[in-house]
Protein backbone atom coordinates (compact mmCIF):
# COMPACT_ATOMS: atom_id res chain seq x y z
CA UNK A 1 0.00 0.00 0.00
CA UNK A 2 1.39 3.65 -1.14
CA UNK A 3 0.00 5.67 1.74
CA UNK A 4 0.74 2.84 4.84
CA UNK A 5 1.17 4.65 8.39
CA UNK A 6 1.00 8.17 6.87
CA UNK A 7 -1.03 10.66 8.52
CA UNK A 8 -3.31 13.15 5.64
CA UNK A 9 -5.43 16.05 6.07
CA UNK A 10 -7.46 16.59 3.29
CA UNK A 11 -9.48 20.22 3.02
CA UNK A 12 -13.41 20.21 1.46
CA UNK A 13 -13.03 16.54 1.91
CA UNK A 14 -16.66 15.84 3.03
CA UNK A 15 -17.96 16.24 -1.01
CA UNK A 16 -17.22 15.90 -4.60
CA UNK A 17 -12.87 15.60 -5.57
CA UNK A 18 -12.05 15.74 -1.58
CA UNK A 19 -14.26 12.70 -0.43
CA UNK A 20 -13.22 10.47 -3.67
CA UNK A 21 -9.11 11.83 -2.71
CA UNK A 22 -10.04 10.92 0.98
CA UNK A 23 -11.29 7.19 0.01
CA UNK A 24 -8.50 6.72 -2.59
CA UNK A 25 -5.83 7.50 0.32
CA UNK A 26 -7.97 5.35 2.45
CA UNK A 27 -7.68 2.63 0.65
CA UNK A 28 -4.02 2.79 0.42
CA UNK A 29 -3.45 2.55 4.03
CA UNK A 30 -3.58 6.28 5.18
CA UNK A 31 -4.94 7.47 8.26
CA UNK A 32 -7.64 10.89 6.97
CA UNK A 33 -8.59 14.00 8.13
CA UNK A 34 -11.16 15.82 6.64
CA UNK A 35 -11.62 19.45 7.02
CA UNK A 36 -14.95 20.81 6.27
CA UNK A 37 -17.78 23.58 6.86
CA UNK A 38 -20.31 21.29 6.00
CA UNK A 39 -21.16 18.78 9.53
CA UNK A 40 -23.49 17.29 8.42
CA UNK A 41 -21.77 15.91 4.55
CA UNK A 42 -18.78 15.49 6.18
CA UNK A 43 -19.95 13.40 9.81
CA UNK A 44 -21.72 11.28 7.28
CA UNK A 45 -18.58 11.05 4.45
CA UNK A 46 -16.70 9.98 7.20
CA UNK A 47 -18.72 7.57 8.84
CA UNK A 48 -19.65 5.83 5.38
CA UNK A 49 -15.98 5.59 4.94
CA UNK A 50 -15.60 4.47 8.53
CA UNK A 51 -17.51 1.36 8.15
CA UNK A 52 -15.10 0.08 4.93
CA UNK A 53 -12.01 1.44 6.29
CA UNK A 54 -12.28 1.33 10.27
CA UNK A 55 -13.39 3.82 12.63
CA UNK A 56 -9.54 4.94 14.01
CA UNK A 57 -8.53 5.58 10.36
CA UNK A 58 -11.27 8.27 9.14
CA UNK A 59 -11.96 11.39 11.06
CA UNK A 60 -14.16 14.37 10.51
CA UNK A 61 -12.68 18.04 11.71
CA UNK A 62 -15.55 21.05 12.06
CA UNK A 63 -12.91 23.13 10.49
CA UNK A 64 -12.86 26.17 8.15
CA UNK A 65 -9.84 26.65 6.12
CA UNK A 66 -10.25 30.57 6.49
CA UNK A 67 -10.10 30.66 10.61
CA UNK A 68 -6.40 30.49 11.28
CA UNK A 69 -6.60 29.41 14.83
CA UNK A 70 -8.67 26.78 14.36
CA UNK A 71 -6.75 25.14 11.77
CA UNK A 72 -3.20 25.91 13.80
CA UNK A 73 -5.32 24.35 16.91
CA UNK A 74 -6.75 21.19 14.71
CA UNK A 75 -3.55 20.79 13.16
CA UNK A 76 -1.45 20.85 16.36
CA UNK A 77 -3.79 18.25 18.02
CA UNK A 78 -3.39 15.97 15.00
CA UNK A 79 0.26 15.91 15.27
CA UNK A 80 0.45 15.51 18.79
CA UNK A 81 -1.64 12.89 18.88
CA UNK A 82 0.58 10.73 15.88
CA UNK A 83 3.53 12.18 15.94
CA UNK A 84 3.41 13.30 12.36
CA UNK A 85 1.33 14.82 9.15
CA UNK A 86 3.02 12.94 6.38
CA UNK A 87 0.18 14.87 3.80
CA UNK A 88 -1.65 18.11 2.97
CA UNK A 89 -3.94 17.97 0.16
CA UNK A 90 -5.53 21.82 -0.20
CA UNK A 91 -8.73 21.11 -1.79
CA UNK A 92 -11.54 23.73 -0.16
CA UNK A 93 -12.69 25.57 -3.06
CA UNK A 94 -15.79 27.55 -4.08
CA UNK A 95 -17.36 29.28 -6.94
CA UNK A 96 -18.81 32.53 -7.25
CA UNK A 97 -18.85 33.34 -10.87
CA UNK A 98 -19.94 36.62 -12.55
CA UNK A 99 -19.02 38.96 -15.50
CA UNK A 100 -16.63 41.52 -13.89
CA UNK A 101 -19.16 44.44 -13.99
CA UNK A 102 -21.39 42.32 -12.05
CA UNK A 103 -18.65 40.70 -9.70
CA UNK A 104 -19.03 42.72 -6.32
CA UNK A 105 -16.14 43.03 -4.10
CA UNK A 106 -17.92 40.72 -1.47
CA UNK A 107 -17.72 37.89 -4.34
CA UNK A 108 -14.22 38.59 -5.36
CA UNK A 109 -12.97 38.57 -1.88
CA UNK A 110 -15.11 35.50 -0.58
CA UNK A 111 -13.28 33.31 -3.04
CA UNK A 112 -9.71 34.46 -3.02
CA UNK A 113 -10.27 34.13 1.01
CA UNK A 114 -11.22 30.56 0.71
CA UNK A 115 -9.67 29.11 -2.46
CA UNK A 116 -6.68 30.69 -1.79
CA UNK A 117 -6.18 32.28 1.71
CA UNK A 118 -7.46 29.18 2.87
CA UNK A 119 -4.47 27.32 1.56
CA UNK A 120 -2.11 29.87 3.13
CA UNK A 121 -3.50 29.54 6.29
CA UNK A 122 -3.36 25.45 6.00
CA UNK A 123 0.26 25.09 4.58
CA UNK A 124 1.28 27.71 6.82
CA UNK A 125 0.08 25.94 9.90
CA UNK A 126 0.89 22.49 8.68
CA UNK A 127 4.66 22.83 7.35
CA UNK A 128 6.81 23.52 10.86
CA UNK A 129 5.70 19.54 11.87
CA UNK A 130 6.99 18.77 8.20
CA UNK A 131 10.07 20.13 8.76
CA UNK A 132 10.72 19.17 12.05
CA UNK A 133 10.06 15.85 10.83
CA UNK A 134 11.95 16.73 7.38
CA UNK A 135 9.59 15.28 5.61
CA UNK A 136 5.96 16.09 4.11
CA UNK A 137 4.00 17.06 0.67
CA UNK A 138 1.48 19.38 0.26
CA UNK A 139 -0.87 18.97 -3.01
CA UNK A 140 -3.19 22.19 -4.28
CA UNK A 141 -5.61 21.59 -6.02
CA UNK A 142 -5.45 24.56 -8.71
CA UNK A 143 -7.21 24.41 -11.81
CA UNK A 144 -7.14 25.01 -15.50
CA UNK A 145 -8.18 28.25 -15.69
CA UNK A 146 -5.64 29.58 -13.18
CA UNK A 147 -3.72 28.99 -16.13
CA UNK A 148 -6.08 29.88 -18.94
CA UNK A 149 -8.17 31.86 -17.41
CA UNK A 150 -12.18 32.11 -18.27
CA UNK A 151 -14.31 34.34 -18.96
CA UNK A 152 -17.00 35.20 -15.73
CA UNK A 153 -14.72 33.90 -13.38
CA UNK A 154 -11.72 36.55 -12.66
CA UNK A 155 -12.21 36.06 -8.53
CA UNK A 156 -12.16 32.23 -9.09
CA UNK A 157 -9.37 32.38 -11.75
CA UNK A 158 -7.17 34.77 -10.11
CA UNK A 159 -7.25 32.45 -6.97
CA UNK A 160 -6.31 29.16 -8.68
CA UNK A 161 -2.98 31.14 -10.74
CA UNK A 162 -2.71 32.86 -6.91
CA UNK A 163 -2.35 29.08 -5.38
CA UNK A 164 -0.07 27.93 -8.27
CA UNK A 165 2.12 31.29 -7.11
CA UNK A 166 2.18 29.88 -3.70
CA UNK A 167 2.77 26.48 -4.69
CA UNK A 168 6.16 27.39 -7.32
CA UNK A 169 7.70 29.64 -3.71
CA UNK A 170 6.81 27.11 -0.94
CA UNK A 171 8.75 24.54 -3.14
CA UNK A 172 11.91 27.37 -3.38
CA UNK A 173 11.47 27.04 0.70
CA UNK A 174 11.00 24.49 1.83
CA UNK A 175 12.41 21.42 -0.82
CA UNK A 176 16.01 21.33 1.19
CA UNK A 177 13.85 20.20 4.17
CA UNK A 178 12.63 17.53 1.99
CA UNK A 179 9.32 18.71 1.78
CA UNK A 180 7.31 18.65 -1.41
CA UNK A 181 5.00 20.66 -3.00
CA UNK A 182 2.89 20.69 -6.02
CA UNK A 183 -0.30 21.47 -7.35
CA UNK A 184 -2.99 19.79 -9.79
CA UNK A 185 -4.77 21.80 -12.39
CA UNK A 186 -7.77 19.85 -13.51
CA UNK A 187 -9.98 20.53 -16.40
CA UNK A 188 -13.45 19.99 -16.02
CA UNK A 189 -14.48 17.36 -13.44
CA UNK A 190 -18.16 15.95 -12.77
CA UNK A 191 -18.91 17.16 -9.28
CA UNK A 192 -21.47 19.26 -8.14
CA UNK A 193 -19.68 22.05 -8.78
CA UNK A 194 -19.83 21.72 -12.54
CA UNK A 195 -22.99 19.47 -12.56
CA UNK A 196 -24.66 23.17 -11.88
CA UNK A 197 -23.70 24.13 -15.53
CA UNK A 198 -26.09 24.67 -18.23
CA UNK A 199 -26.41 21.55 -20.65
CA UNK A 200 -25.65 24.15 -23.67
CA UNK A 201 -22.52 25.21 -21.72
CA UNK A 202 -21.54 21.24 -21.17
CA UNK A 203 -22.36 20.52 -24.80
CA UNK A 204 -19.71 23.70 -25.84
CA UNK A 205 -17.44 22.80 -23.42
CA UNK A 206 -17.23 18.90 -24.31
CA UNK A 207 -16.12 20.24 -27.73
CA UNK A 208 -13.23 22.46 -26.59
CA UNK A 209 -11.58 18.87 -24.81
CA UNK A 210 -10.02 16.60 -26.99
CA UNK A 211 -10.87 13.56 -24.71
CA UNK A 212 -14.38 13.98 -25.67
CA UNK A 213 -15.32 13.89 -22.05
CA UNK A 214 -15.78 15.64 -18.76
CA UNK A 215 -12.73 13.98 -15.95
CA UNK A 216 -13.81 12.39 -12.77
CA UNK A 217 -13.14 12.70 -9.73
CA UNK A 218 -11.24 9.45 -9.00
CA UNK A 219 -8.66 10.99 -12.38
CA UNK A 220 -8.12 13.80 -9.48
CA UNK A 221 -7.84 11.42 -6.62
CA UNK A 222 -5.32 8.97 -8.50
CA UNK A 223 -2.95 12.00 -9.31
CA UNK A 224 -3.28 13.26 -5.81
CA UNK A 225 -2.15 9.60 -4.55
CA UNK A 226 0.88 10.08 -7.08
CA UNK A 227 1.92 13.18 -5.37
CA UNK A 228 1.07 12.08 -1.73
CA UNK A 229 3.15 8.89 -2.45
CA UNK A 230 6.87 7.99 -2.54
CA UNK A 231 6.83 7.69 -6.84
CA UNK A 232 7.00 11.34 -6.83
CA UNK A 233 9.37 12.69 -4.03
CA UNK A 234 12.02 13.83 -6.44
CA UNK A 235 8.87 16.34 -7.70
CA UNK A 236 8.54 19.78 -6.56
CA UNK A 237 6.96 22.95 -7.66
CA UNK A 238 4.96 20.72 -10.55
CA UNK A 239 1.58 21.83 -11.56
CA UNK A 240 0.24 18.54 -13.25
CA UNK A 241 -2.01 19.43 -15.91
CA UNK A 242 -5.39 17.20 -15.96
CA UNK A 243 -7.47 18.11 -18.05
CA UNK A 244 -8.25 15.70 -20.92
CA UNK A 245 -5.95 18.14 -23.68
CA UNK A 246 -8.39 20.68 -22.94
CA UNK A 247 -4.94 23.08 -22.05
CA UNK A 248 -3.32 21.92 -25.31
P1 LIG B 1 -17.33 20.68 -4.09
O1 LIG B 1 -18.13 21.94 -3.98
O2 LIG B 1 -18.03 19.42 -4.45
O3 LIG B 1 -16.50 20.45 -2.75
C1 LIG B 1 -15.82 21.48 -2.10
C2 LIG B 1 -15.82 21.22 -0.61
O4 LIG B 1 -15.12 22.30 0.03
C3 LIG B 1 -17.23 21.17 0.00
O5 LIG B 1 -17.39 20.01 0.79
C4 LIG B 1 -17.30 22.43 0.83
O6 LIG B 1 -18.14 22.32 1.96
C5 LIG B 1 -15.84 22.62 1.22
N1 LIG B 1 -15.54 23.98 1.66
C6 LIG B 1 -16.00 25.14 1.13
N2 LIG B 1 -15.56 26.19 1.85
C7 LIG B 1 -14.80 25.68 2.85
C8 LIG B 1 -14.08 26.26 3.93
N3 LIG B 1 -14.05 27.59 4.12
N4 LIG B 1 -13.40 25.46 4.78
C9 LIG B 1 -13.42 24.11 4.61
N5 LIG B 1 -14.10 23.50 3.61
C10 LIG B 1 -14.78 24.28 2.75
O7 LIG B 1 -16.18 21.03 -5.16
P2 LIG B 1 -15.31 20.03 -6.07
O8 LIG B 1 -15.83 20.12 -7.45
O9 LIG B 1 -15.13 18.72 -5.42
O10 LIG B 1 -13.92 20.84 -6.07
C11 LIG B 1 -12.87 20.55 -5.17
C12 LIG B 1 -11.66 21.41 -5.55
O11 LIG B 1 -11.29 21.14 -6.90
C13 LIG B 1 -11.94 22.91 -5.49
O12 LIG B 1 -10.81 23.58 -5.00
C14 LIG B 1 -12.19 23.28 -6.92
O13 LIG B 1 -11.90 24.64 -7.17
C15 LIG B 1 -11.21 22.35 -7.63
N6 LIG B 1 -11.54 22.09 -9.03
C16 LIG B 1 -12.74 21.54 -9.38
C17 LIG B 1 -13.02 21.32 -10.72
C18 LIG B 1 -14.32 20.71 -11.16
O14 LIG B 1 -14.54 20.64 -12.37
N7 LIG B 1 -15.17 20.23 -10.26
C19 LIG B 1 -12.08 21.66 -11.69
C20 LIG B 1 -10.87 22.22 -11.30
C21 LIG B 1 -10.62 22.42 -9.95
Amino acid sequence: MKLENKICVITGGAAGIGKKISQCFLQEGATVYIFDVNQSQGESAATELSFVYGKEKVFYKNVNVTDESQVEKTLDEIAAKHQSIDVLVNNAGITRDNLIMRMSLEDWKKVIDINLTGSFICSKSVIRHMIKKRSGKIINISSIVGIRGNAGQCNYSASKAGLIGLTKSLAREVASRNVMVNAIAPGYIETEMTGKLDEKIKEKLLISIPAGKLGSPEDVAMTALFLASKDSDYMTGAVLSLDGGMGI
